[in-house]
């Protein structure tokens, strides 16, 4: 890392990921180092192991049920967080692993930290949301043998006065746990834009920055500016660095609260701003956004926890649910992506070793009747609207596919349309277009397929940020092939929920944008504020660039920001 960030007294500016929008200048906190139980290895006398057992136990359950208290006391995203936690330190799997090595004289602490190492490599092989799961069992872990040792629970100190929390990466018992009234902002070396961390400081309403290189040089106690909406952490910033970022801040939250719809730019060209959900219940709670429809309708989300496939009658109560939210406007409902980090246990996935490249989405429900039966379901649901019903398969690569499918949807009488997000997809869209009526760019997978990096992996998520050049220039050339046929081509990652980006997007050709409810303001306000001549700017700008830093300063630029 440059010197400059340890020196006390120059400025430095640091990038990371953006994960909460918001802008807080304060002086950092570090979490003090975890408190190190010192575990022994020394054999356990066989008439010892028992007890030695029923001590281990004892620990496990006394963690399980503070987690437990802490959950009942919370709320949301946090009290989730909590309760699994919870759940992990009673995990049956767990509690034997670590038995079996008490029961050949291992030390209690030592065991658990075996059984711990043994789940912890298995998660990360399995990789996705279970390898992110990796931080939450070391937490507990940690957390029993400091209840084993008689030592303090280790954790984040609170500090005494409004400070900013830096740390590698948070154990989400921790995060959870934050007042926000002394931690305004957060930021961590690893972590993607949605671990846990993340997810928590979301609900708790804090700016967060994630992945920050070079996060780890900056002493506790340095004045630092976080900016959450550019991922961008200045180091000792000046009086008036902090007073216009907040300045900025301000002016950008305030719009968004006045911002009414429908998506356009300031000179009046037309964008459409479309929610994401993923049940009737989010679609509703979106009614009160001024979204214009739904952009994205996860429907694979809606049947994660079934053991057999949902009946035609049962699909089609679901998505009328939805389609009902909207009665008026246009609805894009994605068929399953079931698969990779999204299984659905009726697909009944083939065992393998990439599941992310394997069968997932169209291609698991292609042969087996998962396609036709959702699509007839989509059907019923559809029959009474008026407005149009539009159906778009994930995870499509060639033509034919497209071809395929479009086949299939229309002859249910919907429109069809496909995702791109995977790089073929991208590099032949005016042949894929040619089959369907309109594409939505998955910027998520796209950027993991493109960077060939797991969209999951804390470590990676420098790559998979879809500021990176490649992937912006797959969305262009894709938003290009929609302009020469004439066709609708939206974008439903979350890149679409970055209002700087949006700009970007909207400069390439997208036409509709759909993010989660609360970004609906951010994105439809700052399109509102710009011009589509300084879009096309800001997009000319990026794909000259060759990193995301590089990328989202050009466009800045461009756009006078
Ligand atoms: C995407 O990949 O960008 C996308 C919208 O789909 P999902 O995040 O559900 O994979
Ligand atoms: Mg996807």
């Amino acid at each position: 890392m440059s010197r400059s960030v340890q020196e006390n007294t120059v400025s430095a500016v640091l990038y990371g990921t953006p994960a909460v929008p918001g802008v807080v200048a304060a002086p950092t906190v570090r979490p003090g180092p975890r408190v190190h139980v010192a575990v022994t290895h020394e054999p356990i006398a066989e008439s010892d192991r028992a007890s030695e057992l029923a001590a281990f136990r004892r620990a496990a359950a006394t963690v399980a049920d503070r987690l437990g208290g802490r959950a009942a006391a919370a709320h949301g995203a946090a009290a989730e967080v909590l309760a699994a936690d919870a759940a992990m330190a009673a995990d049956p799997g767990w509690l034997d692993k670590a038995a079996e090595q008490i029961a050949v004289g291992l030390p209690a602490g030592a065991a658990a930290l075996a059984a711990t190492d043994h789940f912890a490599d298995l998660f990360t092989i399995l990789g996705g949301l279970m390898a992110e799961r990796v931080t939450d069992l070391r937490d507990v872990c940690d957390r029993v043998l400091a209840e084993l040792a008689g030592a303090p629970e280790p954790g984040v100190p609170v500090p005494d006065r409004p400070s900013i929390l830096l740390a590698t990466d948070l154990a989400p018992a921790d995060t959870a746990g934050l007042d926000p009234n002394l931690v305004l902002g957060l930021a961590t070396s690893l972590g993607g834009p949605t671990s846990h961390t993340a997810i928590i400081a979301r609900q708790l309403g804090l700016p967060c920055v994630v992945a920050v290189a070079g996060l780890d040089d900056i002493p506790a106690g340095t004045d630092i500016l976080l900016d959450g909406a550019a991922g961008r952490i200045t180091v000792r910033p000046s009086a008036e660095a902090v007073a216009l970022a907040t300045a900025e801040h301000r002016v950008a939250a305030d719009r968004a609260a006045a911002w009414t719809g429908p998506g356009a730019t300031a000179d009046g060209h037309r964008v459409e701003i479309l929610v994401n959900v993923q049940d009737g219940a989010g679609a509703r709670a979106a009614r009160h956004t001024p979204a214009e429809g739904v952009g994205l309708f996860r429907t694979e989300l809606c049947f994660l926890d079934r053991e057999f496939e949902p009946t035609p009658a049962e699909q089609a109560a679901v998505y009328t649910e939805v389609l009902d939210a909207y009665p008026d406007a246009k609805v894009v409902l994605r068929t399953l992506d079931a698969g990779s980090d999204k299984p659905l246990r009726f697909a009944e996935h083939p065992e393998e070793a990439n599941p992310a490249l394997g069968l997932r989405g169209i291609r698991i429900t292609t042969d087996n009747g998962l396609l036709e039966h959702q699509l007839d379901a989509i059907a019923t649901a559809a029959s009474t609207r008026t407005a149009p019903t539009w159906v778009m398969a994930p995870m499509v690569s060639t033509a034919a596919e497209a071809k395929s499918f479009a086949a299939l949807v229309r002859a249910r009488g919907l429109v069809p349309g496909v995702m791109v997000e995977v790089p073929a997809a991208a590099l032949l869209a005016e042949a894929i277009l040619e089959h369907v009526d309109f594409v939505s760019i998955g910027t998520n997978d796209l950027a993991q397929y493109t960077m060939a990096a797991d969209r999951m992996s804390p470590l990676l998520a420098t790559l998979t940020d879809p500021w990176q050049p490649a992937v912006l220039s797959l969305v262009a050339r894709t938003a290009t092939a929609g302009r020469v046929l004439g066709k609708p081509v939206g974008v439903c990652g979350e890149a679409a929920a970055d209002p700087l980006l949006a700009c970007v997007l909207t400069g390439f050709g997208v036409t509709s944008l759909s993010a989660a409810a609360s970004a609906v303001t951010g994105v439809g306000a700052a399109l509102a504020a710009t011009t589509l001549a300084d879009c096309r700017r800001a997009a000319e700008a990026v794909l000259g660039t060759t990193d995301p830093a590089d990328a989202r300063a050009a466009a800045r630029k461009a756009l006078g920001l």
